[in-house]
This record gives structure tokens, sequence and C-alpha cells, in this order.
């Protein structure tokens, strides 16, 4: 059976030779773990199309244990990606992530669609890293069933107030009449994260935030991430440890 779709490397290993190990991220079939023969050679058609972050057009065979990478025909590969220490660690940690999160054997156009997004606003410097950080983690988390309750105060149902408070464990706002604990969040932090939460996907990236509070929403966002998935991110530990 040939299955047709486009899709992202999301992960990519030699094995043997000249052969590659590749987890694609594909539109129609979700997350797919195959093998590439031929494709580490130079002269393989399938050299380009099956390196880490490139997006392809596959062709993929179910083999009898395994998948088959048949054809990987490239339409974006990211190259710049790999001259800036940052975004190139950056890039793997979305990777990583959308890899942990999006679902397998099934559509994931979503998962895709943000992925590329994020992949060409980091490789065209039009979003600062903070915000293409928040916006994955936030949006990734919540789309694969852990969206906090943003909407208002847990307690009192209160939409705004001068500050509210976020609590991670539980994914829930607190008034500042009602909290007794929680992270105190700004109105522009609320409102980006509600953003991120309850935005249609093609405007997911659209909107803005001073340099401060990108910093304290990528902060936030990462917490939470951590708060609901049992999973330690290696290529997030080098991001941040490159960044301090
Ligand atoms: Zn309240």
């Amino acid at each position: 059976m040939l299955l047709k779709t486009d899709g992202v490397v999301i992960r990519e290993k030699g094995t043997g030779e000249s052969d590659r190990f590749v987890t694609l991220l594909t539109r129609d079939y979700g997350v797919l773990h195959a093998f590439a023969r031929g494709a580490k050679s130079l002269k393989s058609e399938k050299q380009s199309g099956t390196q880490l972050f490139a997006y392809a057009d596959f062709t993929v065979s179910r083999g009898k244990d395994a998948y088959v990478v048949t054809e990987a025909r490239p339409r974006e590969v990211f190259y710049k990606l790999r001259e800036d220490v940052e975004h190139l660690a950056l890039a793997q940690y979305f990777c990583e992530l959308t890899g942990l999160l999006a679902p397998e054997e099934t559509p994931a156009e979503e998962y895709l669609r943000l992925l590329l997004n994020a992949l060409y606003l980091l490789t065209t410097g039009k979003r600062p890293q903070p915000f293409l950080k928040a916006v994955m983690e936030l949006r990734l988390v919540s789309i694969s069933g852990y969206m906090p309750d943003l909407v208002g105060c847990a307690k009192c149902g209160a939409y705004t107030d001068d500050e509210m408070y976020f609590d991670r464990r539980e994914g829930c706002l607190y008034c500042s009449g009602c909290a007794d604990h929680g992270e105190p969040l700004t109105m522009g932090v609320l409102a980006a994260m509600r953003h991120i939460c309850f935005s249609e996907p093609e405007k997911v990236f659209s909107f803005t935030l001073s340099d401060d509070g990108l910093r304290r929403l990528a902060n936030l966002t990462q917490g939470y991430m951590h708060a609901h998935l049992n999973h330690t991110f290696k290529t997030l530990q080098f991001y941040n440890q490159i960044k301090t």
C-alpha cells in the first residue's frame, strides 16, 4: 500500500552505511516512522527531502514490519536554520514537542501547519524566539488535550481584573479577590494566552506583546507544559543552556 502525503522530517538518524531512519509529521497520517534506503548518499534523489526540517511530498510504502520512504520531493528545506545555533536548537525543540504530541497514523493538519509556520517565522526572523516558543508550547499542549481554562476566574467567573493569577497545575485562573495562590498575570500576558488557545489556526501567530511580556509568557508556557507532560526535552535543555 502506498501513502502519498506532505510533511516535515522531525527526526533523522543515519543507519547503516547509507540509509536513514526518519520520523515524519505528515498532513494525512500524522507521525510516521520510516526507513529511507540509500538516502544518505549525495547521489540519492531522497537525500535533501529526508534531512531534518525538510518539508517534502512523500510517497511511503507500508512494508511488512516498517514504513519505507520511496520518494521525497522537497518543497522547502529550511537550510538557513542551520546557520544560527539558537535557531537550530529551537527548531529541534519544536520538532521534538510536535513529535511527542501529534497523533500517529491519524490526520494532523493543524500540527503540521503550526510547525511549518513556526519554522518559517524562525528562519525569517519575523517573530522573536520567545514568541514562537510560547505559541508552540501553549497551542500544541492545548490542541492535544491539555488546554487550560482561561475563560475566567475559577471561583467567581470574572473575565478581567487588574491582575489575575494562574494555577499551572490546575490550569485555571483566579481574580485578585479570589486568589490565594498562583502566578500573577498582567492583562497583556493573559490576552496573549487566550489568543494562543482560542484563535483560529490561521491567526494563532498574529498578536503583539512587549519584550518583557513575551519573556514572562514563554516562562509561563514552559512551566505549564512541564506541569502536564511527563517528558524531559533534551532539545529544550540545550536551547535554555545556550540562551543563558
Ligand atoms: Zn474571582
